[in-house]
């Protein structure tokens, strides 16, 4: 178990492939051993606490075609390796706007310039305890100190032995968005729909992502439609930077006047991106006006479960579905 006063990595063997295929051959030759590296924000950190001690990193940087925004006439495609700074720069359509906003709510300009949008999904859990010299069930151990402990920031949905939530402001976004994980592995690419990269504790208690051991995670491809709109809006505790004590996400499309395809979806309430089905129900094939927004937050966050200190959770949440749904259509 790591010492807490641990502040650097165990020593390992840096390589820098130039495409995909070097990296996955190095990834297969070191098998268990290894770690990928895109911008290192969270990675570094868990090499210098030891959690993770690969002897080999494999450094994601140098490979081609893994880097920016592209638009097509019914499509944007976004390279894992594109830094959230260049999300919130680029020109994505309108109907796109949620992933732009959540790419410039991510912590401050220095991690936007370094962190980027495959690692920022692929994260590991920021639960304080995790992160801290304590092996809980996350790290192979047999307790969760979170549940007894201070829980502020932790699940309203979906706990199961461990109750972290989602880290990721762009985790919602993506599955509101309807978004396709490309992904290329020894066996070849692949796809998988958003909602299927994120894993609850019930499902992996240690690992909050489904990539087999080796995946590259390359590019997340959205499709753009008439009369898209999407939205993000997050609160933190520090209006500076900070991870999100909840956040909401929106996709829908309007036609006629009345909302298609609804898309409600919380951020760190859960260790997935949790989609409000019940308050996605309301709105429906509904006018979004005042009635429909009053209904839909009454319906919105059903069935959670506070621990002893995060109940202020449920109230914020729907605080923020009222607020981004009323955003929505202003
Ligand atoms: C102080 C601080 C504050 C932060 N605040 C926020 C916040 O408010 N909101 C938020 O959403 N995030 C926040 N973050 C997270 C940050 O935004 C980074 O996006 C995130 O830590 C990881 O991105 P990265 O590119 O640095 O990935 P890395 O640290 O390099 O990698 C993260 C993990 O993903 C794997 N990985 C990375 N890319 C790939 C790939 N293409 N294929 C396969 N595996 C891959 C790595 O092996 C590693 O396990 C914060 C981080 C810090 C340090
Ligand atoms: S909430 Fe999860 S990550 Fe945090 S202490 Fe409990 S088991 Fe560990």
């Amino acid at each position: 178990m790591p010492n807490i006063a641990i502040n650097e990595p165990v020593p390992f063997e840096y390589h820098a492939p130039t495409n995909i295929k070097e990296a996955l051959a190095l990834a297969s030759q070191y098998k268990e051993n290894f770690a990928y590296l895109a911008g290192g924000c969270d990675l570094l950190d868990m090499m210098k606490r030891q959690w993770n001690t690969s002897a080999h990193v494999i450094d994601l940087k140098s490979i081609d075609g893994l880097r920016g925004v592209t638009t097509n006439s019914n499509s944007v495609t976004v390279g894992a390796l594109t830094k959230l700074m260049e999300v919130q720069q680029s020109k994505v359509s309108d109907g796109l706007r949620a992933f732009r906003n959540a790419a410039s709510r991510v912590a401050s300009p220095q991690i936007r310039n370094m962190g980027t949008v495959g690692g920022n999904l692929l994260q590991d859990s920021r639960c304080p305890y995790f992160r801290g010299p304590f092996l809980c069930y996350r790290h192979g151990g047999i307790v969760c100190d979170a549940h007894h402990g201070i829980n502020r920031e932790h699940a309203i949905f979906g706990g199961d032995r461990c109750f972290t939530v989602t880290p990721s402001d762009l985790a919602p976004v993506v599955v509101a968005l309807d978004g396709i994980i490309h992904v290329h592995d020894i066996d070849g690419e692949r796809t998988i729909p958003a909602h299927q990269l994120f894993l609850s504790p019930g499902q992996n208690i240690m690992s909050m992502h489904s990539l087999k051991n080796g995946s590259i995670l390359t590019h997340v491809e959205f499709s753009v439609r008439p009369g898209q709109r999407s939205h993000f809006i997050k609160e933190t505790v520090r209006n500076a930077w900070d991870f999100a004590r909840a956040s909401v996400a929106i996709s829908l499309e309007l036609r006629e006047g009345r909302a298609h395809n609804v898309r409600i979806v919380l951020g760190a309430v859960a260790a997935i991106p949790w989609r409000d089905e019940p308050a996605e129900r309301v709105v429906e094939g509904s006018k979004v006006d005042a009635a429909t927004v009053e209904k839909a937050v009454s319906a919105s966050v059903k069935g959670a479960e506070a621990l002893q200190y995060n109940g202020y959770k449920i109230g914020l949440t729907r605080k923020l579905v009222r607020q981004a749904l009323t955003e929505i259509m202003a």
